[in-house]
């Protein structure tokens, strides 16, 4: 019978999509959400609102964008290999398509819930716009343990639930990718389920898919890739050169992982690493390309691996560095814990790794933060860059993809780093500035129907 780790495609030990952690055995736990009263979404509300004052947003215009367009809770019951049923819950939230068709991941986690959605749907908003790519912003999710499932229940799972969305999903309405442990193959589902419904193949369904389904090449890199970008750009920007940097990177998933080993192909030296089993920490560097082959043959996680000291995963933000990439979930930078952080950059692979509450204490450490709606929207850039090849029948190389990558993120840090300049505020709500005000023009211009 399968298991779970068949769920590993062409890329041994980088299995699941733009999210912070593998499908790894059960065995571990993730480790447990530094807990301040923040949560994503009053996170991402209290970022929105600073920012809405600054933009001086209409009170109309302001309902319209804090509130998701769309909200779809469906239930997935699963046929389970002993005969038994278990019903499992799944979300898409729609938060804005007004730039275009809706855009964003689904994650498979046991902590999924309409909050996060909802809060990670917005940022798909804003960084979209932020990267100025004409799509809106939506998040999906299904509450499951995937580590505690088989490739089967997998597949059944990800087919009921795109079953359940063939009036939301659909390649100029709404198109999911991968996310936190979802990767190229259930994406491969959702475009057959869809396309079996539709009586077509509909490869822009999805984006993050395999090659062969017309995927696009650097699309699994496209999110480190990016994360590269920008922490290249932040550092230039505190007079740090990458061969003088040292670097913390929390989370071995797909985007802690191959920002790790392009950070380090840069000349950074990487002294930390983590992921679920623990972090590792070694001050003349650890070997990149050893942990990811640790990794692939120790069953995806980094237990074990010699190439370090065992630290704790709170030990690893607040080691001595000088950047840190956080690329693995949200809330781990909190106001417990951000007045001991010591890195002078922080990059942000994942989404919402840091609450409301870090944000004052990090910017009055003079912390230089790149915020995830920026540093992790490479994924999506190249998402995009997948649907037009899909539209135009294309098939662009890596060196076309990764050039309009970089162009299209470093345009992105500049524009972003710019308006901080302008307005005397941080990075993060640059970013938010620079959003909101492109899809505030947008709407103005729509108008109301109705
Ligand atoms: N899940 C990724 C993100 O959070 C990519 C989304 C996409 O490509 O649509 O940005």
């Amino acid at each position: 019978m399968a298991t779970t780790n068949d769920l590993v495609t062409s890329r041994p030990g980088i299995k699941n999509g733009d999210g912070g952690t593998t499908i790894s055995p059960s065995i571990y736990k993730e480790p447990a959400p530094i807990v301040d009263k923040d949560n994503p979404l009053e996170s991402m509300m209290q970022r929105f609102d600073r920012a809405a004052e600054i933009l001086q947003l209409e009170p109309g215009i302001y309902q319209y964008l804090k509130t998701p367009v769309k909200s779809v809770i469906v239930s997935i019951p699963i046929q389970m290999d002993d005969g038994s049923i278990q019903v499992f819950d799944g979300y898409r939230v729609i938060h804005n398509d007004i730039l275009g068709p809706s855009k964003g991941g689904i994650r498979y986690a046991p902590d999924v819930n309409l909050d996060e959605v909802k809060a990670l749907a917005a940022w798909m908003t804003w960084k979209c716009a932020v990267v100025d790519i004409p799509f809106g912003g939506a998040k999906g999710g299904v509450r499951c343990d995937p580590r505690k499932l088989t490739m089967q229940q997998i597949e059944k799972i990800t087919r009921r639930f795109t079953a359940n969305m063939l009036d939301v999903f659909g390649p100029n309405r709404d198109i999911p990718a991968p996310d936190v442990n979802t990767n190229e193959q259930i994406m491969a589902w959702i475009l057959d389920t869809y396309s079996m419904h539709t009586h077509r193949t509909e490869p822009g369904v999805v984006t993050g898919k395999p090659l062969v389904l017309g995927g696009s090449l650097g699309r699994r890199e496209a999110t480190g890739r990016g994360v590269m970008h920008s922490a290249l750009r932040g550092m230039d920007k505190i007079g740090l050169k990458p061969k003088n940097a040292t670097v913390a990177v929390e989370g071995f998933g797909n985007v802690g992982s191959i920002s790790a080993e392009l950070l380090h192909e840069q000349g950074a030296k990487i002294i930390g690493i983590s992921d679920i089993s623990g972090a590792y920490h070694n001050p003349n560097g650890i070997d990149i390309a050893a942990a990811i082959k640790w990794s692939e043959t120790h069953n995806f996680l980094l237990e074990g691996f010699p190439g370090g000291e065992k630290i704790t995963n709170e030990e690893l933000l607040t080691l001595n560095c000088d950047v840190l990439v956080p690329a693995a979930r949200e809330d781990r930078i909190t106001k417990r814990n951000a007045h001991n952080i010591q890195a002078k950059l922080i990059v942000e692979g994942a989404n919402g790794p840091t609450t409301a509450g870090a944000d004052p204490i990090l910017e009055s450490k003079g912390v230089l933060v790149v915020p995830d709606i920026l540093a992790n929207a490479g994924g999506v850039t190249v998402s995009y860059f997948e649907w037009v090849q899909n539209r135009g029948g294309y098939h662009w190389t890596l060196d076309v993809v990764n050039e309009r990558l970089a162009t299209t993120m470093n345009a992105a840090f500049d524009r972003v780093y710019d308006t901080s300049l302008k307005h005397k505020i941080s990075l993060r709500l640059a970013a938010y500035v620079l959003a909101i005000d492109k899809v505030a023009r947008v709407l103005r211009l729509r108008g109301i129907y109705g």
